[in-house]
This record gives C-alpha cells, structure tokens and sequence, in this order.
C-alpha cells in the first residue's frame, strides 16, 4: 500500500537531523547528573519536542499527498501538527534559554506575551479546521495557504526566538563566558533556520533541522556530564567560601569579644594585687582599716576570678558539646535543694541591682528526681543570671512546675521571667545561636560572651528537653524549659552520701596523721595548694621539678600525692611513669592525683589511663580537693570534726 509514496528530497536534512538527535538522545540519557539541574531538564523536553517534530514533519513531508491517496482529513491533521510541533519547539528553546539569563525571574512577562501568542495561535489553528483560511486542501487534493499563513505560523516563533536573542543579549553580562557563546551560537542558528523556511514559503525545510544543530550545540557546550559536574562542584565550592567566610567572621567577633571579656576581670584582679602589694608594703603599719581594706580587694579578687573562670568554663563547655564530649550523668537529686542553692545564688545579685527575686514552685512536683543535676543548676543558673543581667528595674521570676506526670517520669518544666529590656521580635530566631549577642548598640555596656543560650540550648537538647523564648521589646522576656526527668522511687537513705557531707561542709574533717606531697613548677599554684591542705591539719611537703619529685618520692613515704602535668623537663605523667618504675619509690601504693589546668575533654579519661588515681583540675576548689582526699584516704587516717 505504500508502493506510491517515497521519501521526498527536501526532507533529507530533517532525516540526517533526526538520525543525529536520536544518537544525542541516546548518550545524554546515560548522563549521571540527569534530573538535578533544571535546565537539564528543560534541554530534555527541547530534545524530545524536536524528535517528535522531526518525526511529524518528515511523515508529513512524505504522506501529506491526497493525490498519492492519503485522505484529505489526514493530511490536514499531519499539515496542522506538522506547524504546531515546530511552534512548541520555538517556545521550548525559549523557556530553556530563559532559565539560564533569567535567574530573578524578572523576565516573567516575555514569557507572558509568548504564551498569550501561541493561545492564539493554537485557536487560530483549531478554527482553521473548519474554516480553511490558514492551511487546508481544495477539494481536488491541491494544498494551500492563506495569505495569513507565513504571520500566523511563524509569529510565535519568530517572537520567541527574536526576544530569546534580545534577552540574550541583555543579559549577557550576567552569564559565563561559555554560556554565552553556547546560548548566542544555538539561539543565531536556530532563528536562521526559522526565516529560511518562512522566506521560502515552507519549501526548504530548515527550521528543525537548523534547531537540532542548535541543540547538538547546548549539549556538548552546556549540558554534558562533564560540565553538569564542573558546575555542582562550583556551586559546592562557593558555598564552602561562604561558610567559611562566615564562620571566619563569627570567630573572630567571638575572639575580639572574648578578649574583652577576660581582659575586664583579668584587670580587676591584676589592679586589686597591686593594691594588695602596694598597701602591704614592708614598714606600713597593720592597722584594722588596712586588713578591712585588704579584704575588700581580695573579695573583688575572688569575684573577678570567677568571672573569669566562668568564661573559660563556657568555651570549655561549647568545645565539648561541639566535639560531642558532654556527657549527661544522671543521678538521683532533691530538687528543693536545687532550688534553694540557686534561689541563695541569685538572691545576691538581683538585691544587689535593686531588683526584686521571686520563686515559685508547684507543691504537687515531686522531690526526688533522677536527672543532672549539675546541668540543670547550669541551666536555671544561665537564664537566670541573664535575666538580672537583661533588666534595670522590677522583678525576676523562676517558676517550676510540671507536666506529663506518669507513676516513674515527668518533664520538669521552668520558666524564668524578667521585667528587662526584652528582645527584638526579628532577633528572636538567633537568639540560641554560638557567640550571638543582641541589639548590640543597646547591650554594649552589658558584659557576655553571646554563649551561654547557645550552651543552655544544646545541654537541654542532649537531655531530650525543649527550650521556648517569648519577649516583648522593652517589657521583658520569658525563658521556658521543659525537660524529662525521671521520679526517685527508691527508699530514702538515712544518711547524707559521703560526697554530700563533704560538700556541705569544708571543714569537716582532718587529717593530722597525714604527709602530702604537692609537685608544681609554679611557685603560686603550690602556694595555693599548700594553704588549702593546711586545712587539713596535715603535713605538706613540695617539689618544683620531677626530679625533685622522685627524690623525695625516695625518701619519704607520702599518704596522697599531687602531681601537676605541665611542668619543664620532666612533666607529670614522665614523673609518674618513672616512679612507677623506680625500685626505690616508697610510694608505690601511694594514690597519686593528677592536679592540672588541662581541663580540656577527655583529659579526665586520659589521665585515669595512665594510672592516676584521680584528677582534679585547677583553679583548684578547697571543696572539690577534700573530696578527693576523703576519698582515696583509708578511714582510720580521716578525723572528723566535732561540732
Ligand atoms: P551573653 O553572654 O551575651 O549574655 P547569652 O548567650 O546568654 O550571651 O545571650 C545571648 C543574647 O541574648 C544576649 O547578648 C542578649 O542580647 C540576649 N538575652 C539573653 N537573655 C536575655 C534576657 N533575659 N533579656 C533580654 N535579652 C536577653
């Protein structure tokens, strides 16, 4: 039945086209970056549009012939796709081509008026059915075209492929240097192909076969595996710069900040030892004034220390969440201590402001908790201290409460109100943040490090808890913790734990049987450690090397020594090993505690390994040091206090 039909001429550019698409096709179907970049996609349906179009064509190119014994009806439809397959590809290229120059979608409206054209167009062909005026066939099989065929058929595409040309143009200083030769090439050749085939009247078919060079062209310039690569890694590559930029940037407002934080007390501490040196001069006279005065720096001493220590205590703090070192260690605990210790904490602070300090608590929460105690106190410490620091007048509340109270758990929930200077709504959501401080113009009298929320934050979260704020600017905040706690159901013990009893009270206890010796290479740090074991009623004795160390270590037998680690030539773990190892130790039973300023994560571990017995880091607290001793002394050595 097709002996009369055979391929006509003008068709074998559209066959080798479509013989090359179809090997296109093929290889870019293979590529592995495939369905990740939008403009890949858009090539896709490009590539597929102008398969199909060069499919109908040459169909329609070999059977659109009544005279050869195609029905009429036929030919129509295979005339009409024939044009509408060819416009569908102008707007293709068109759409492809904006997703590359039109990154901020400002160009919306070309596409608009595109779309509004081929609307038109499509109608106009849907018309053109029954009332013939753009393509049809006479009834004596001839084909024919209206005068209104070239401005119909080709409008929409010479529109889109003119302002695809003119956006190009527009935008060419926005695109790479091979975007913009690939996009100018293919676009130039595909608009050639269109005015040939309208300026002949639809007699050399070029438009598809010039728009499949067009695409040849975007494919091994902009759309291989090679370049999809080049480019995701790129885009990888300029977000890594941001973040580090960014991270550089917050590092070093964190540095400058820090600096200033510690320099603050460090001055204190510095001035008020001046003054110590200076009034305490030898030949001036002791008099009552001077040791009241005396006092007075020590105490400003002490309290610029703490802050001091309580920054370092913060980036020790973030370098162990952010290495994943902070353990949760929970244990049972009264939360009415908790609270009373912290209510006796704040109290101070807030009357010394002016402000008045308020808690509540639900009588219906249980006392007896398991949970971290320490974190928790963190925690309430943290907002609230922020709350007195955050407010010039009025009041500070902590609220505890409950919820999801079951037979052994419920979440501890504590709520920290202020009357102070509240927060920005828009710096709410980077309140929690590391190293952000706020409203900075505002607070910059105010002294912070912008890491404590960030700490309070990330404990709650290793504890399964959930922290909220809620602020109105310039009226106060509200800070609202929930976390899970498990109940205390074991039976009470009769008496307070032994850490307990050492912890509520330093002099609890002697040792007057004892010898200690205390291994430091600095003359201050064994200052320090010789008063506070003078407490003890003991006998302490001191070494400034290793060396002296072991020989001492030769002589004496010692009931507990302290060995600091970093010290010039030998250093406290080469002493301890050589000790270990020398057959003339008297104190190989001798619990050895490591005592040291290295307090950062793992250290405790680490030092445990070794063999230490126990660790302890500086500055060292008199509290935390008879702990230790109690501890590791047999019991008949320990003499407790009578009140
Ligand atoms: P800082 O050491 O700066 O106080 P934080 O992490 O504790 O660091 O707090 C981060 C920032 O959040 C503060 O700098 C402050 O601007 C704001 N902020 C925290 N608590 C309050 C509060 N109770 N009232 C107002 N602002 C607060």
């Amino acid at each position: 039945m097709f002996d009369n039909y055979s391929i006509p001429q003008k068709t074998y550019f559209e066959i080798a086209s479509l013989g090359y698409l179809a090997v296109l096709y093929l290889i870019s179907f293979h590529d592995p970056n495939r369905e990740k970049i939008r403009s890949y996609k858009l090539f896709r349906y490009l590539e597929v549009n102008m398969l199909l179009a060069l499919i109908v064509s040459v169909l329609t190119y070999t059977f659109a012939y009544p005279e050869l014994g195609t029905p009429i009806p036929v030919c129509t439809i295979l005339r009409t796709m024939d044009s509408i397959m060819c416009v569908m590809a102008s707007r293709i290229f068109a759409v492809y081509l904006l997703a590359y120059v039109d990154t901020d979608g400002r160009l919306k409206p070309v596409m608009r008026i595109g779309n509004i054209l081929i609307g038109t167009y499509l109608l106009l062909m849907l018309l053109n059915l029954p009332f013939k005026f753009i393509l049809w066939y006479a009834p004596d099989g001839t084909y024919l075209h209206g005068s209104l065929f070239v401005p119909i058929v080709f409008t929409s595409p010479v529109y889109y492929l003119t302002s695809c040309i003119s956006v190009l143009l527009f935008r060419m200083k926005f695109l790479g240097a091979r975007e913009r030769v690939a996009l100018s090439i293919a676009s130039f050749v595909t608009l050639f192909g269109v005015i040939i085939q309208a300026a002949t009247d639809g007699i050399v078919l070029l438009s598809l076969p010039f728009g499949s060079v067009g695409i040849f062209i975007l494919y091994f310039s902009l759309e291989t595996a090679d370049y999809h690569q080049l480019i995701k890694n790129n885009e990888k590559l300029r977000l890594a710069e941001q973040d580090a930029i960014k991270a550089n940037r917050a590092k070093s407002d964190f540095l400058a900040n820090m600096s200033h934080e510690i320099r603050t007390p460090l001055n204190a501490v510095l001035g008020m030892d001046e003054l110590i040196l200076l009034e305490t001069e030898p030949g001036k006279e002791t008099d009552p004034a001077l040791i009241g005065r005396i006092r007075e720096y020590a105490g400003n001493i002490r309290d610029a220390g703490q802050v001091l220590l309580s920054v370092i205590n913060d980036i020790l703090d973030l370098s162990k969440i952010e290495s994943g070192k902070m353990e949760i260690k929970p244990g049972p605990y009264q939360l009415r201590t908790l609270i009373g210790d912290v209510h006796t904490m704040v109290r101070v602070r807030a009357e010394q402001k002016g402000l008045s300090y308020v808690q509540k608590i639900d009588p219906g929460v249980p006392d007896r908790l398991v949970g971290d105690e320490l974190r928790i106190r963190q925690i309430m410490i943290n907002l609230l201290n922020n709350a007195v620091k955050y407010t010039e007048a009025g009041e500070v509340e902590m609220e505890i409460s409950m919820q999801d109270l079951t037979d052994s758990s419920l979440t501890l929930c504590i709520c920290v109100r202020d009357t102070g200077i509240g927060i920005r709504r828009e710096d709410l959501p980077r309140i929690f943040g590391d190293f952000q401080r706020l409203d900075e113009k505002n607070n910059h009298r105010i002294e912070g490090t912008g890491l404590g929320l960030s700490i309070v934050k990330r404990m709650i979260e290793l504890m399964y808890g959930d922290i909220s704020v809620s602020s109105e600017y310039g009226r106060g905040s509200v800070f609202t913790v929930q976390i899970p706690q498990e109940i205390n159901r074991a039976p009470e013990e009769e008496a307070p734990s032994e850490d307990a009893a050492a912890a509520s009270e330093a002099n609890a206890f002697t040792t007057p049987d004892c010898c200690y010796l205390v291994v430091d290479d600095n003359s201050l740090n064994l200052l320090v450690a010789n008063h506070f074991l003078d407490g003890l009623k003991g006998r302490v004795e001191t070494a400034r090397s290793g060396e002296e160390a072991l020989q001492k270590m030769r002589q004496e037998k010692y009931d507990m020594i302290f060995m600091d680690h970093m010290m010039p030539e030998l250093d406290g773990i080469e002493t301890y090993e050589r000790s270990r190892k020398d057959p003339d130790n008297l104190n190989l039973d001798t619990p050895v505690i490591m005592m040291t300023a290295n307090a950062l994560n793992g250290m405790r571990e680490e030092y445990l390994d070794r063999g230490f017995t126990d660790y302890i880091s500086k500055p060292v607290e008199i509290e935390e040091l008879f702990k230790i001793v109690r501890r590791h002394l047999p019991p008949e050595k320990v003499q407790e206090a009578i009140s």
